[in-house]
């Protein structure tokens, strides 16, 4: 009797350590954060060659983890970009471009599945703190996609009563938590502080589970704005107060992470929606080397700074010249969150291998392709680019200043290979002297062509989809 009884005590300690131990040992899914900035430069951090400002947190997470130099958006514009990156998608392929104002009556489609809601499925808690884009009525805001908790602007922060030009087309600027406007034309000094601060209480209240963050900052975009904490504080007047403030955002995350014991469990991205908007001259960041900046498809436009550490995970200071881009993260986070792909087409590629640094990782991507909305306007495969005759906007006068913008004009440009890997500046056109890679190039256009379209050819692609819309 006593040693039955014995016996049974001793099974049930036994199935509880063994429980116990069990679950101690399933290694928990990884938190995901995405800092996601508006018009910052490729070459607005230090760590990529910035000039007047200092970006400390940044520089020591590129040290912490891979910097990559050849990471782009799908296009280089706010909207289609953060559809984009959302979705998996190019963008003219979900019916998403431009930059929507308050007239738009189009969003994100309701059976699109993007990040948020593929992670949610697995249990992650999700938060948006930031400008959003994919649409502002309600059935296409973040909290009917995905996101449990939402605060931030709808679009664009210079849509509003106080556009440089076009002042009176614009009602004011909605802030909205969840799905509720609770000011309108907020003090815009203080949303960098108000995204950080709800960064971190949202880290800090679901430490114990897997959570996906992003923060969708407003800034760099015009009209810049600062808080008094970070006024004059750098060499480079308002911009670079902005992007040094932006800087101590991402150092109050990681200080966050590292204090709860979290950065080891944590993927951070952190990326740029497009190039600088050239014509608002020092109200504008840099592209350094690269030609042109925002609303074009040279590289100015679309190729971004990108950073991201995983300590344990990615390799300290690594730097990755492959090719990868905005739409492979959700292929790549899914993954590593055990999730499901969406069941509509998506783009973007698993680009674990070479943020994890394996060696001899390639880029998946066999082409790239530059739309600007349903334009076709170049290809990339390898080191060749081949853009298509378009026209392109681009700044010949004086730039703006302080707010204002100048005036940009037209060009055109005809059909143009450029080998980057040699030639990053889009400088010298080689089309005459490889006539074989221009035909493969316009071959594999062909395939972009019939599958997504091209207005500037008239097709229109066999698989786009459409994008959501209501009834005003
Ligand atoms: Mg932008």
């Amino acid at each position: 009797m006593f040693l039955t009884r014995w016996f049974g005590w001793a099974l049930l300690f036994f199935s509880m350590f063994v429980a116990s131990r069990g679950l101690a040992d399933t290694p928990r899914l990884p938190n995901f954060v995405i800092i996601f900035t508006d018009d910052q430069g490729y070459a607005d951090v230090g760590c990529y060659g910035a000039q007047g400002f200092q970006t400390p947190n940044l520089d020591r997470m590129a040290r912490n983890g891979v910097r990559f130099t050849s990471f782009y958006v799908a296009q280089a514009v706010c909207g289609a970009s953060r559809a984009a990156l959302l979705s998996g998608c190019y963008p003219n392929r979900i019916g998403l471009l431009g930059a929507p104002n308050h007239r738009a009556t189009h969003g994100i489609h309701p059976d699109e599945e993007i990040l948020p809601e593929l992670l949610k499925e697995k249990g992650y808690a999700t938060a948006m703190f930031g400008k959003w884009h994919l649409g502002h009525r309600p059935p296409f805001l973040p909290t009917r996609h995905g996101f449990g908790v939402y605060f931030g602007l709808p679009y664009s922060n210079d849509m509003w009563p106080f556009h440089p030009e076009t002042p009176s087309f614009y009602p004011p600027l909605p802030l909205i938590e969840n799905e509720r406007v609770i000011a309108e034309n907020p003090d815009q000094t203080q949303l960098t502080t108000w995204y950080t601060e709800r960064a971190v209480a949202f880290i800090r209240q679901n430490r114990d589970r897997p959570f996906f963050l992003y923060v969708a900052h407003a800034m760099p975009h015009v009209p810049l704005f600062v808080s008094e904490k970070f006024r004059g504080h750098s060499q480079q007047g308002l911009y670079g107060d902005v992007i040094e403030e932006i800087d101590w955002s991402v150092g109050q995350i990681l200080q966050t992470l590292q204090e709860l014991d979290l950065a080891e469990h944590t993927l951070v991205i952190f990326t740029s929606d497009n190039g600088p908007w050239l014509s608002y001259g020092n109200h504008a960041g840099s592209a350094g080397p690269l030609r042109e900046g925002k609303g074009t498809t040279w590289e100015g436009g679309v190729r971004v700074p990108c950073i991201m550490q995983w300590p344990g995970r990615i390799p300290a200071g690594t730097v990755c010249h492959e090719l990868a881009a905005t739409i492979d993260l959700l292929p790549t986070l899914v993954r590593l969150a055990e999730a499901r792909l969406p069941r509509r087409t998506i783009d973007g590629k698993d680009i674990w291998p070479l943020i994890s640094g394996q060696p001899g990782a390639r880029t998946p991507h066999e082409t790239y392709y530059y739309y600007w909305n349903r334009e076709l306007q170049a290809i990339r495969s390898g080191p060749w680019k081949l853009h298509f005759p378009h026209t392109y906007r681009s700044l010949d006068g004086p730039p703006g200043q302080d707010g204002k913008p100048g005036k940009y004009t037209q060009k055109r440009c005809g059909l143009e290979l450029y080998n980057l890997e040699k030639d990053i500046g889009e400088t010298n056109n080689v089309a005459e002297q490889h006539p074989q890679i221009v035909e493969r190039l316009q071959e594999l256009a062909q395939q972009a062509r019939l599958d997504l379209g091209d207005s500037l050819q008239g097709i229109t692609g066999k698989n786009i989809r459409p994008a959501g819309h209501v009834t005003e």
